[in-house]
């Protein structure tokens, strides 16, 4: 299997390399020259696996450099027992016959991200070896809060890496910070920068672009690389849920081989749903994608409209893993409607100097033919909450929520009842007090005590890596301005 550049399809490499590369030298992202199909049978083959053999039968096809042995030590290491709370690792909560609830945070982080940042590292590490890189990566992140405590979980201790970590000091909530902060392992280092998510990850951008700080590296014997969700490593691991959900349902004789479920995501960067577009293309019968938003509704209004605009107001909503305006993995998305390197190239220009492209009527057609999107502000969010764990109770986070205002919209306008997936991204426990005060607490409390608070009025007990916080020490205290990241990534390093 190449990969290709979403902006000039005649680059192309093996997997291997575009794991390691992360980006395109042309800043296009790597992206599969085409989608293997899986044979006929194979949902319900799949459908008596384990998850980690459903995950090794789904990647096997875009990795032909790694053999099945080398995958499955992967798998099992990403999704075992010590790392998932489920022998499940992602089960199917079903609500009612036509609602099913995919639960994609039973991991050490208790949000989505665990899926692909637990298998990224595996296959990082072994693309190095592939490519007979001598240098150690140094994986910088910016975060807005679950990456970066994802990608410390998933690279903590694995060989041939570092990895460094700038979140906003006022830009997390005090669990994800304090998830952060107490970070274990040898090979991780974790720094607050002044100000913003903006703040930071401008600056994690200015050291990727910094010569002399490479060249500085390089000596020490060190590369940059990138645990970001445009990394071809973290997508394809997303891919295997969405197979992994449909075989659940076979199994569980909700659907029959061959009927179409519907599936609707809590969307940001475009990656999950993404994943979810690529499961469709390689055989699970999907019938549509629903693509949910928050205020940031600039992804509904570029599917209604065939307009992407970044130019609008940011909002800091209930739900920020999906406060972004630009989408970076929509980029693989028009290059697959379009198989047009060179128009995808225009637009991400234009998007870039004007921060506005507009693609034709044709791209539009068929991108409405297959996604739907909706969007919902902070108060709906909180209603959802309300609705959801009163009707059914069962309790979701505010990322989970807006899925499920896009999902109830949806069914308002079209009376489509087709059974469907709606992913849950987030342990509701990762954001207390907005799901506290959605339940009609006035004062949620404050940091863990929260925690406790919330166990109490539901009866349901916090996940273990976030009651364990409260034993650990903190090992990281650094704030730093964000002009003085260099000397904080060198002080990290040394
Ligand atoms: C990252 C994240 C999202 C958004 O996912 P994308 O792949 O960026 O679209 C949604 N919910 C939660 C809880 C997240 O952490």
């Amino acid at each position: 299997m190449q990969y290709v550049s979403t902006r000039d399809h005649t680059q192309a490499v093996q997997a291997s390399r575009a794991i390691a590369q992360g980006l395109a030298e042309d800043g296009g992202l790597m992206t599969p020259a085409y989608l293997p199909k899986m044979p006929k049978k194979a949902l319900e083959e799949l459908r008596e696996m384990s998850y980690q053999q459903r995950a090794v039968y789904v990647m096997k096809p875009f990795l032909d450099e790694f053999s099945v042995k080398e995958l499955t030590e992967y798998a099992n290491a990403a999704y075992g027992p010590e790392k998932f709370d489920t022998p499940a690792v992602a089960p199917v909560r079903t609500l009612d016959e036509s609602t099913h609830c995919l639960e994609l945070w039973h991991g050490p982080t208790c949000a989505f991200k665990d899926m692909a940042l637990q298998m990224l590292p595996h296959l990082l590490s072994a693309s190095l070896l592939k490519i007979e890189e001598q240098k150690t990566a140094c994986i910088l992140v910016a975060t807005s809060g679950d990456t970066g405590k994802g990608a410390l979980e998933g690279f903590k201790d694995v060989a041939g890496t570092r990895i460094l970590v700038f979140y906003p000091k006022d830009g997390v909530s005090q669990v994800q910070e304090l998830q952060m902060v107490t970070q274990e392992g040898n090979n991780v280092g974790v720094c607050a920068v002044h100000g913003n998510f903006d703040d930071a990850q401008t600056g994690v951008k200015r050291l990727f672009s910094d010569e002399e700080l490479r060249a500085r590296l390089a000596g020490l014997g060190y590369f940059f690389s990138s645990a970001n969700s445009i990394n071809w490593g973290r997508v394809l691991p997303q891919i295997v849920y969405y197979v992994s959900a449909y075989c659940d349902l076979l199994r569980d004789g909700y659907i029959q081989p061959g009927d179409e479920i519907n599936v609707c995501v809590p969307t940001g960067n475009f990656g999950n749903i993404l994943a979810g577009y690529y499961a469709r293309e390689i055989g699970v019968p999907i019938k549509r994608l629903l693509c949910a938003s928050n205020s940031n509704n600039v992804l509904t209004d570029f599917i209604r409209t065939g307009v992407y605009d970044r130019n609008r107001t940011f909002y800091n909503t209930m739900s920020p893993s999906m406060d972004i305006l630009i989408s970076s993995n929509l980029e693989r998305l028009l290059l697959a409607l379009t198989q047009d390197d060179q128009e995808v190239r225009g637009w991400m220009k234009q998007l870039s100097a004007a921060g506005r492209y507009q693609v034709n009527e044709r791209v539009a057609w068929k991108l409405q033919k297959l996604f739907s999107g909706y969007c919902c502000d902070d108060r709906e969010t909180q209603r959802m909450i309300a609705y959801i764990y009163h009707r059914y109770q069962y309790l979701i986070d505010p990322h989970t929520a807006v899925a499920f205002s896009a999902l109830a919209q949806y069914r308002q306008e079209t009376d489509d009842y087709t059974p469907t997936v709606v992913v849950s991204t987030a342990s509701p426990f990762k954001f207390c007090g907005s799901v506290l005060s959605a339940l009609g607490v006035e004062r949620p409390m404050e940091g863990l005590d929260a925690l406790d608070q919330l166990s109490q009025l539901t009866g349901l007990s916090a996940p273990a890596p976030l009651a364990g916080l409260r034993g650990k020490q903190v090992r990281f205290t650094q704030c730093v301005e964000k002009e003085d990241m260099v000397d904080a990534v060198l002080q990290m390093l040394r």
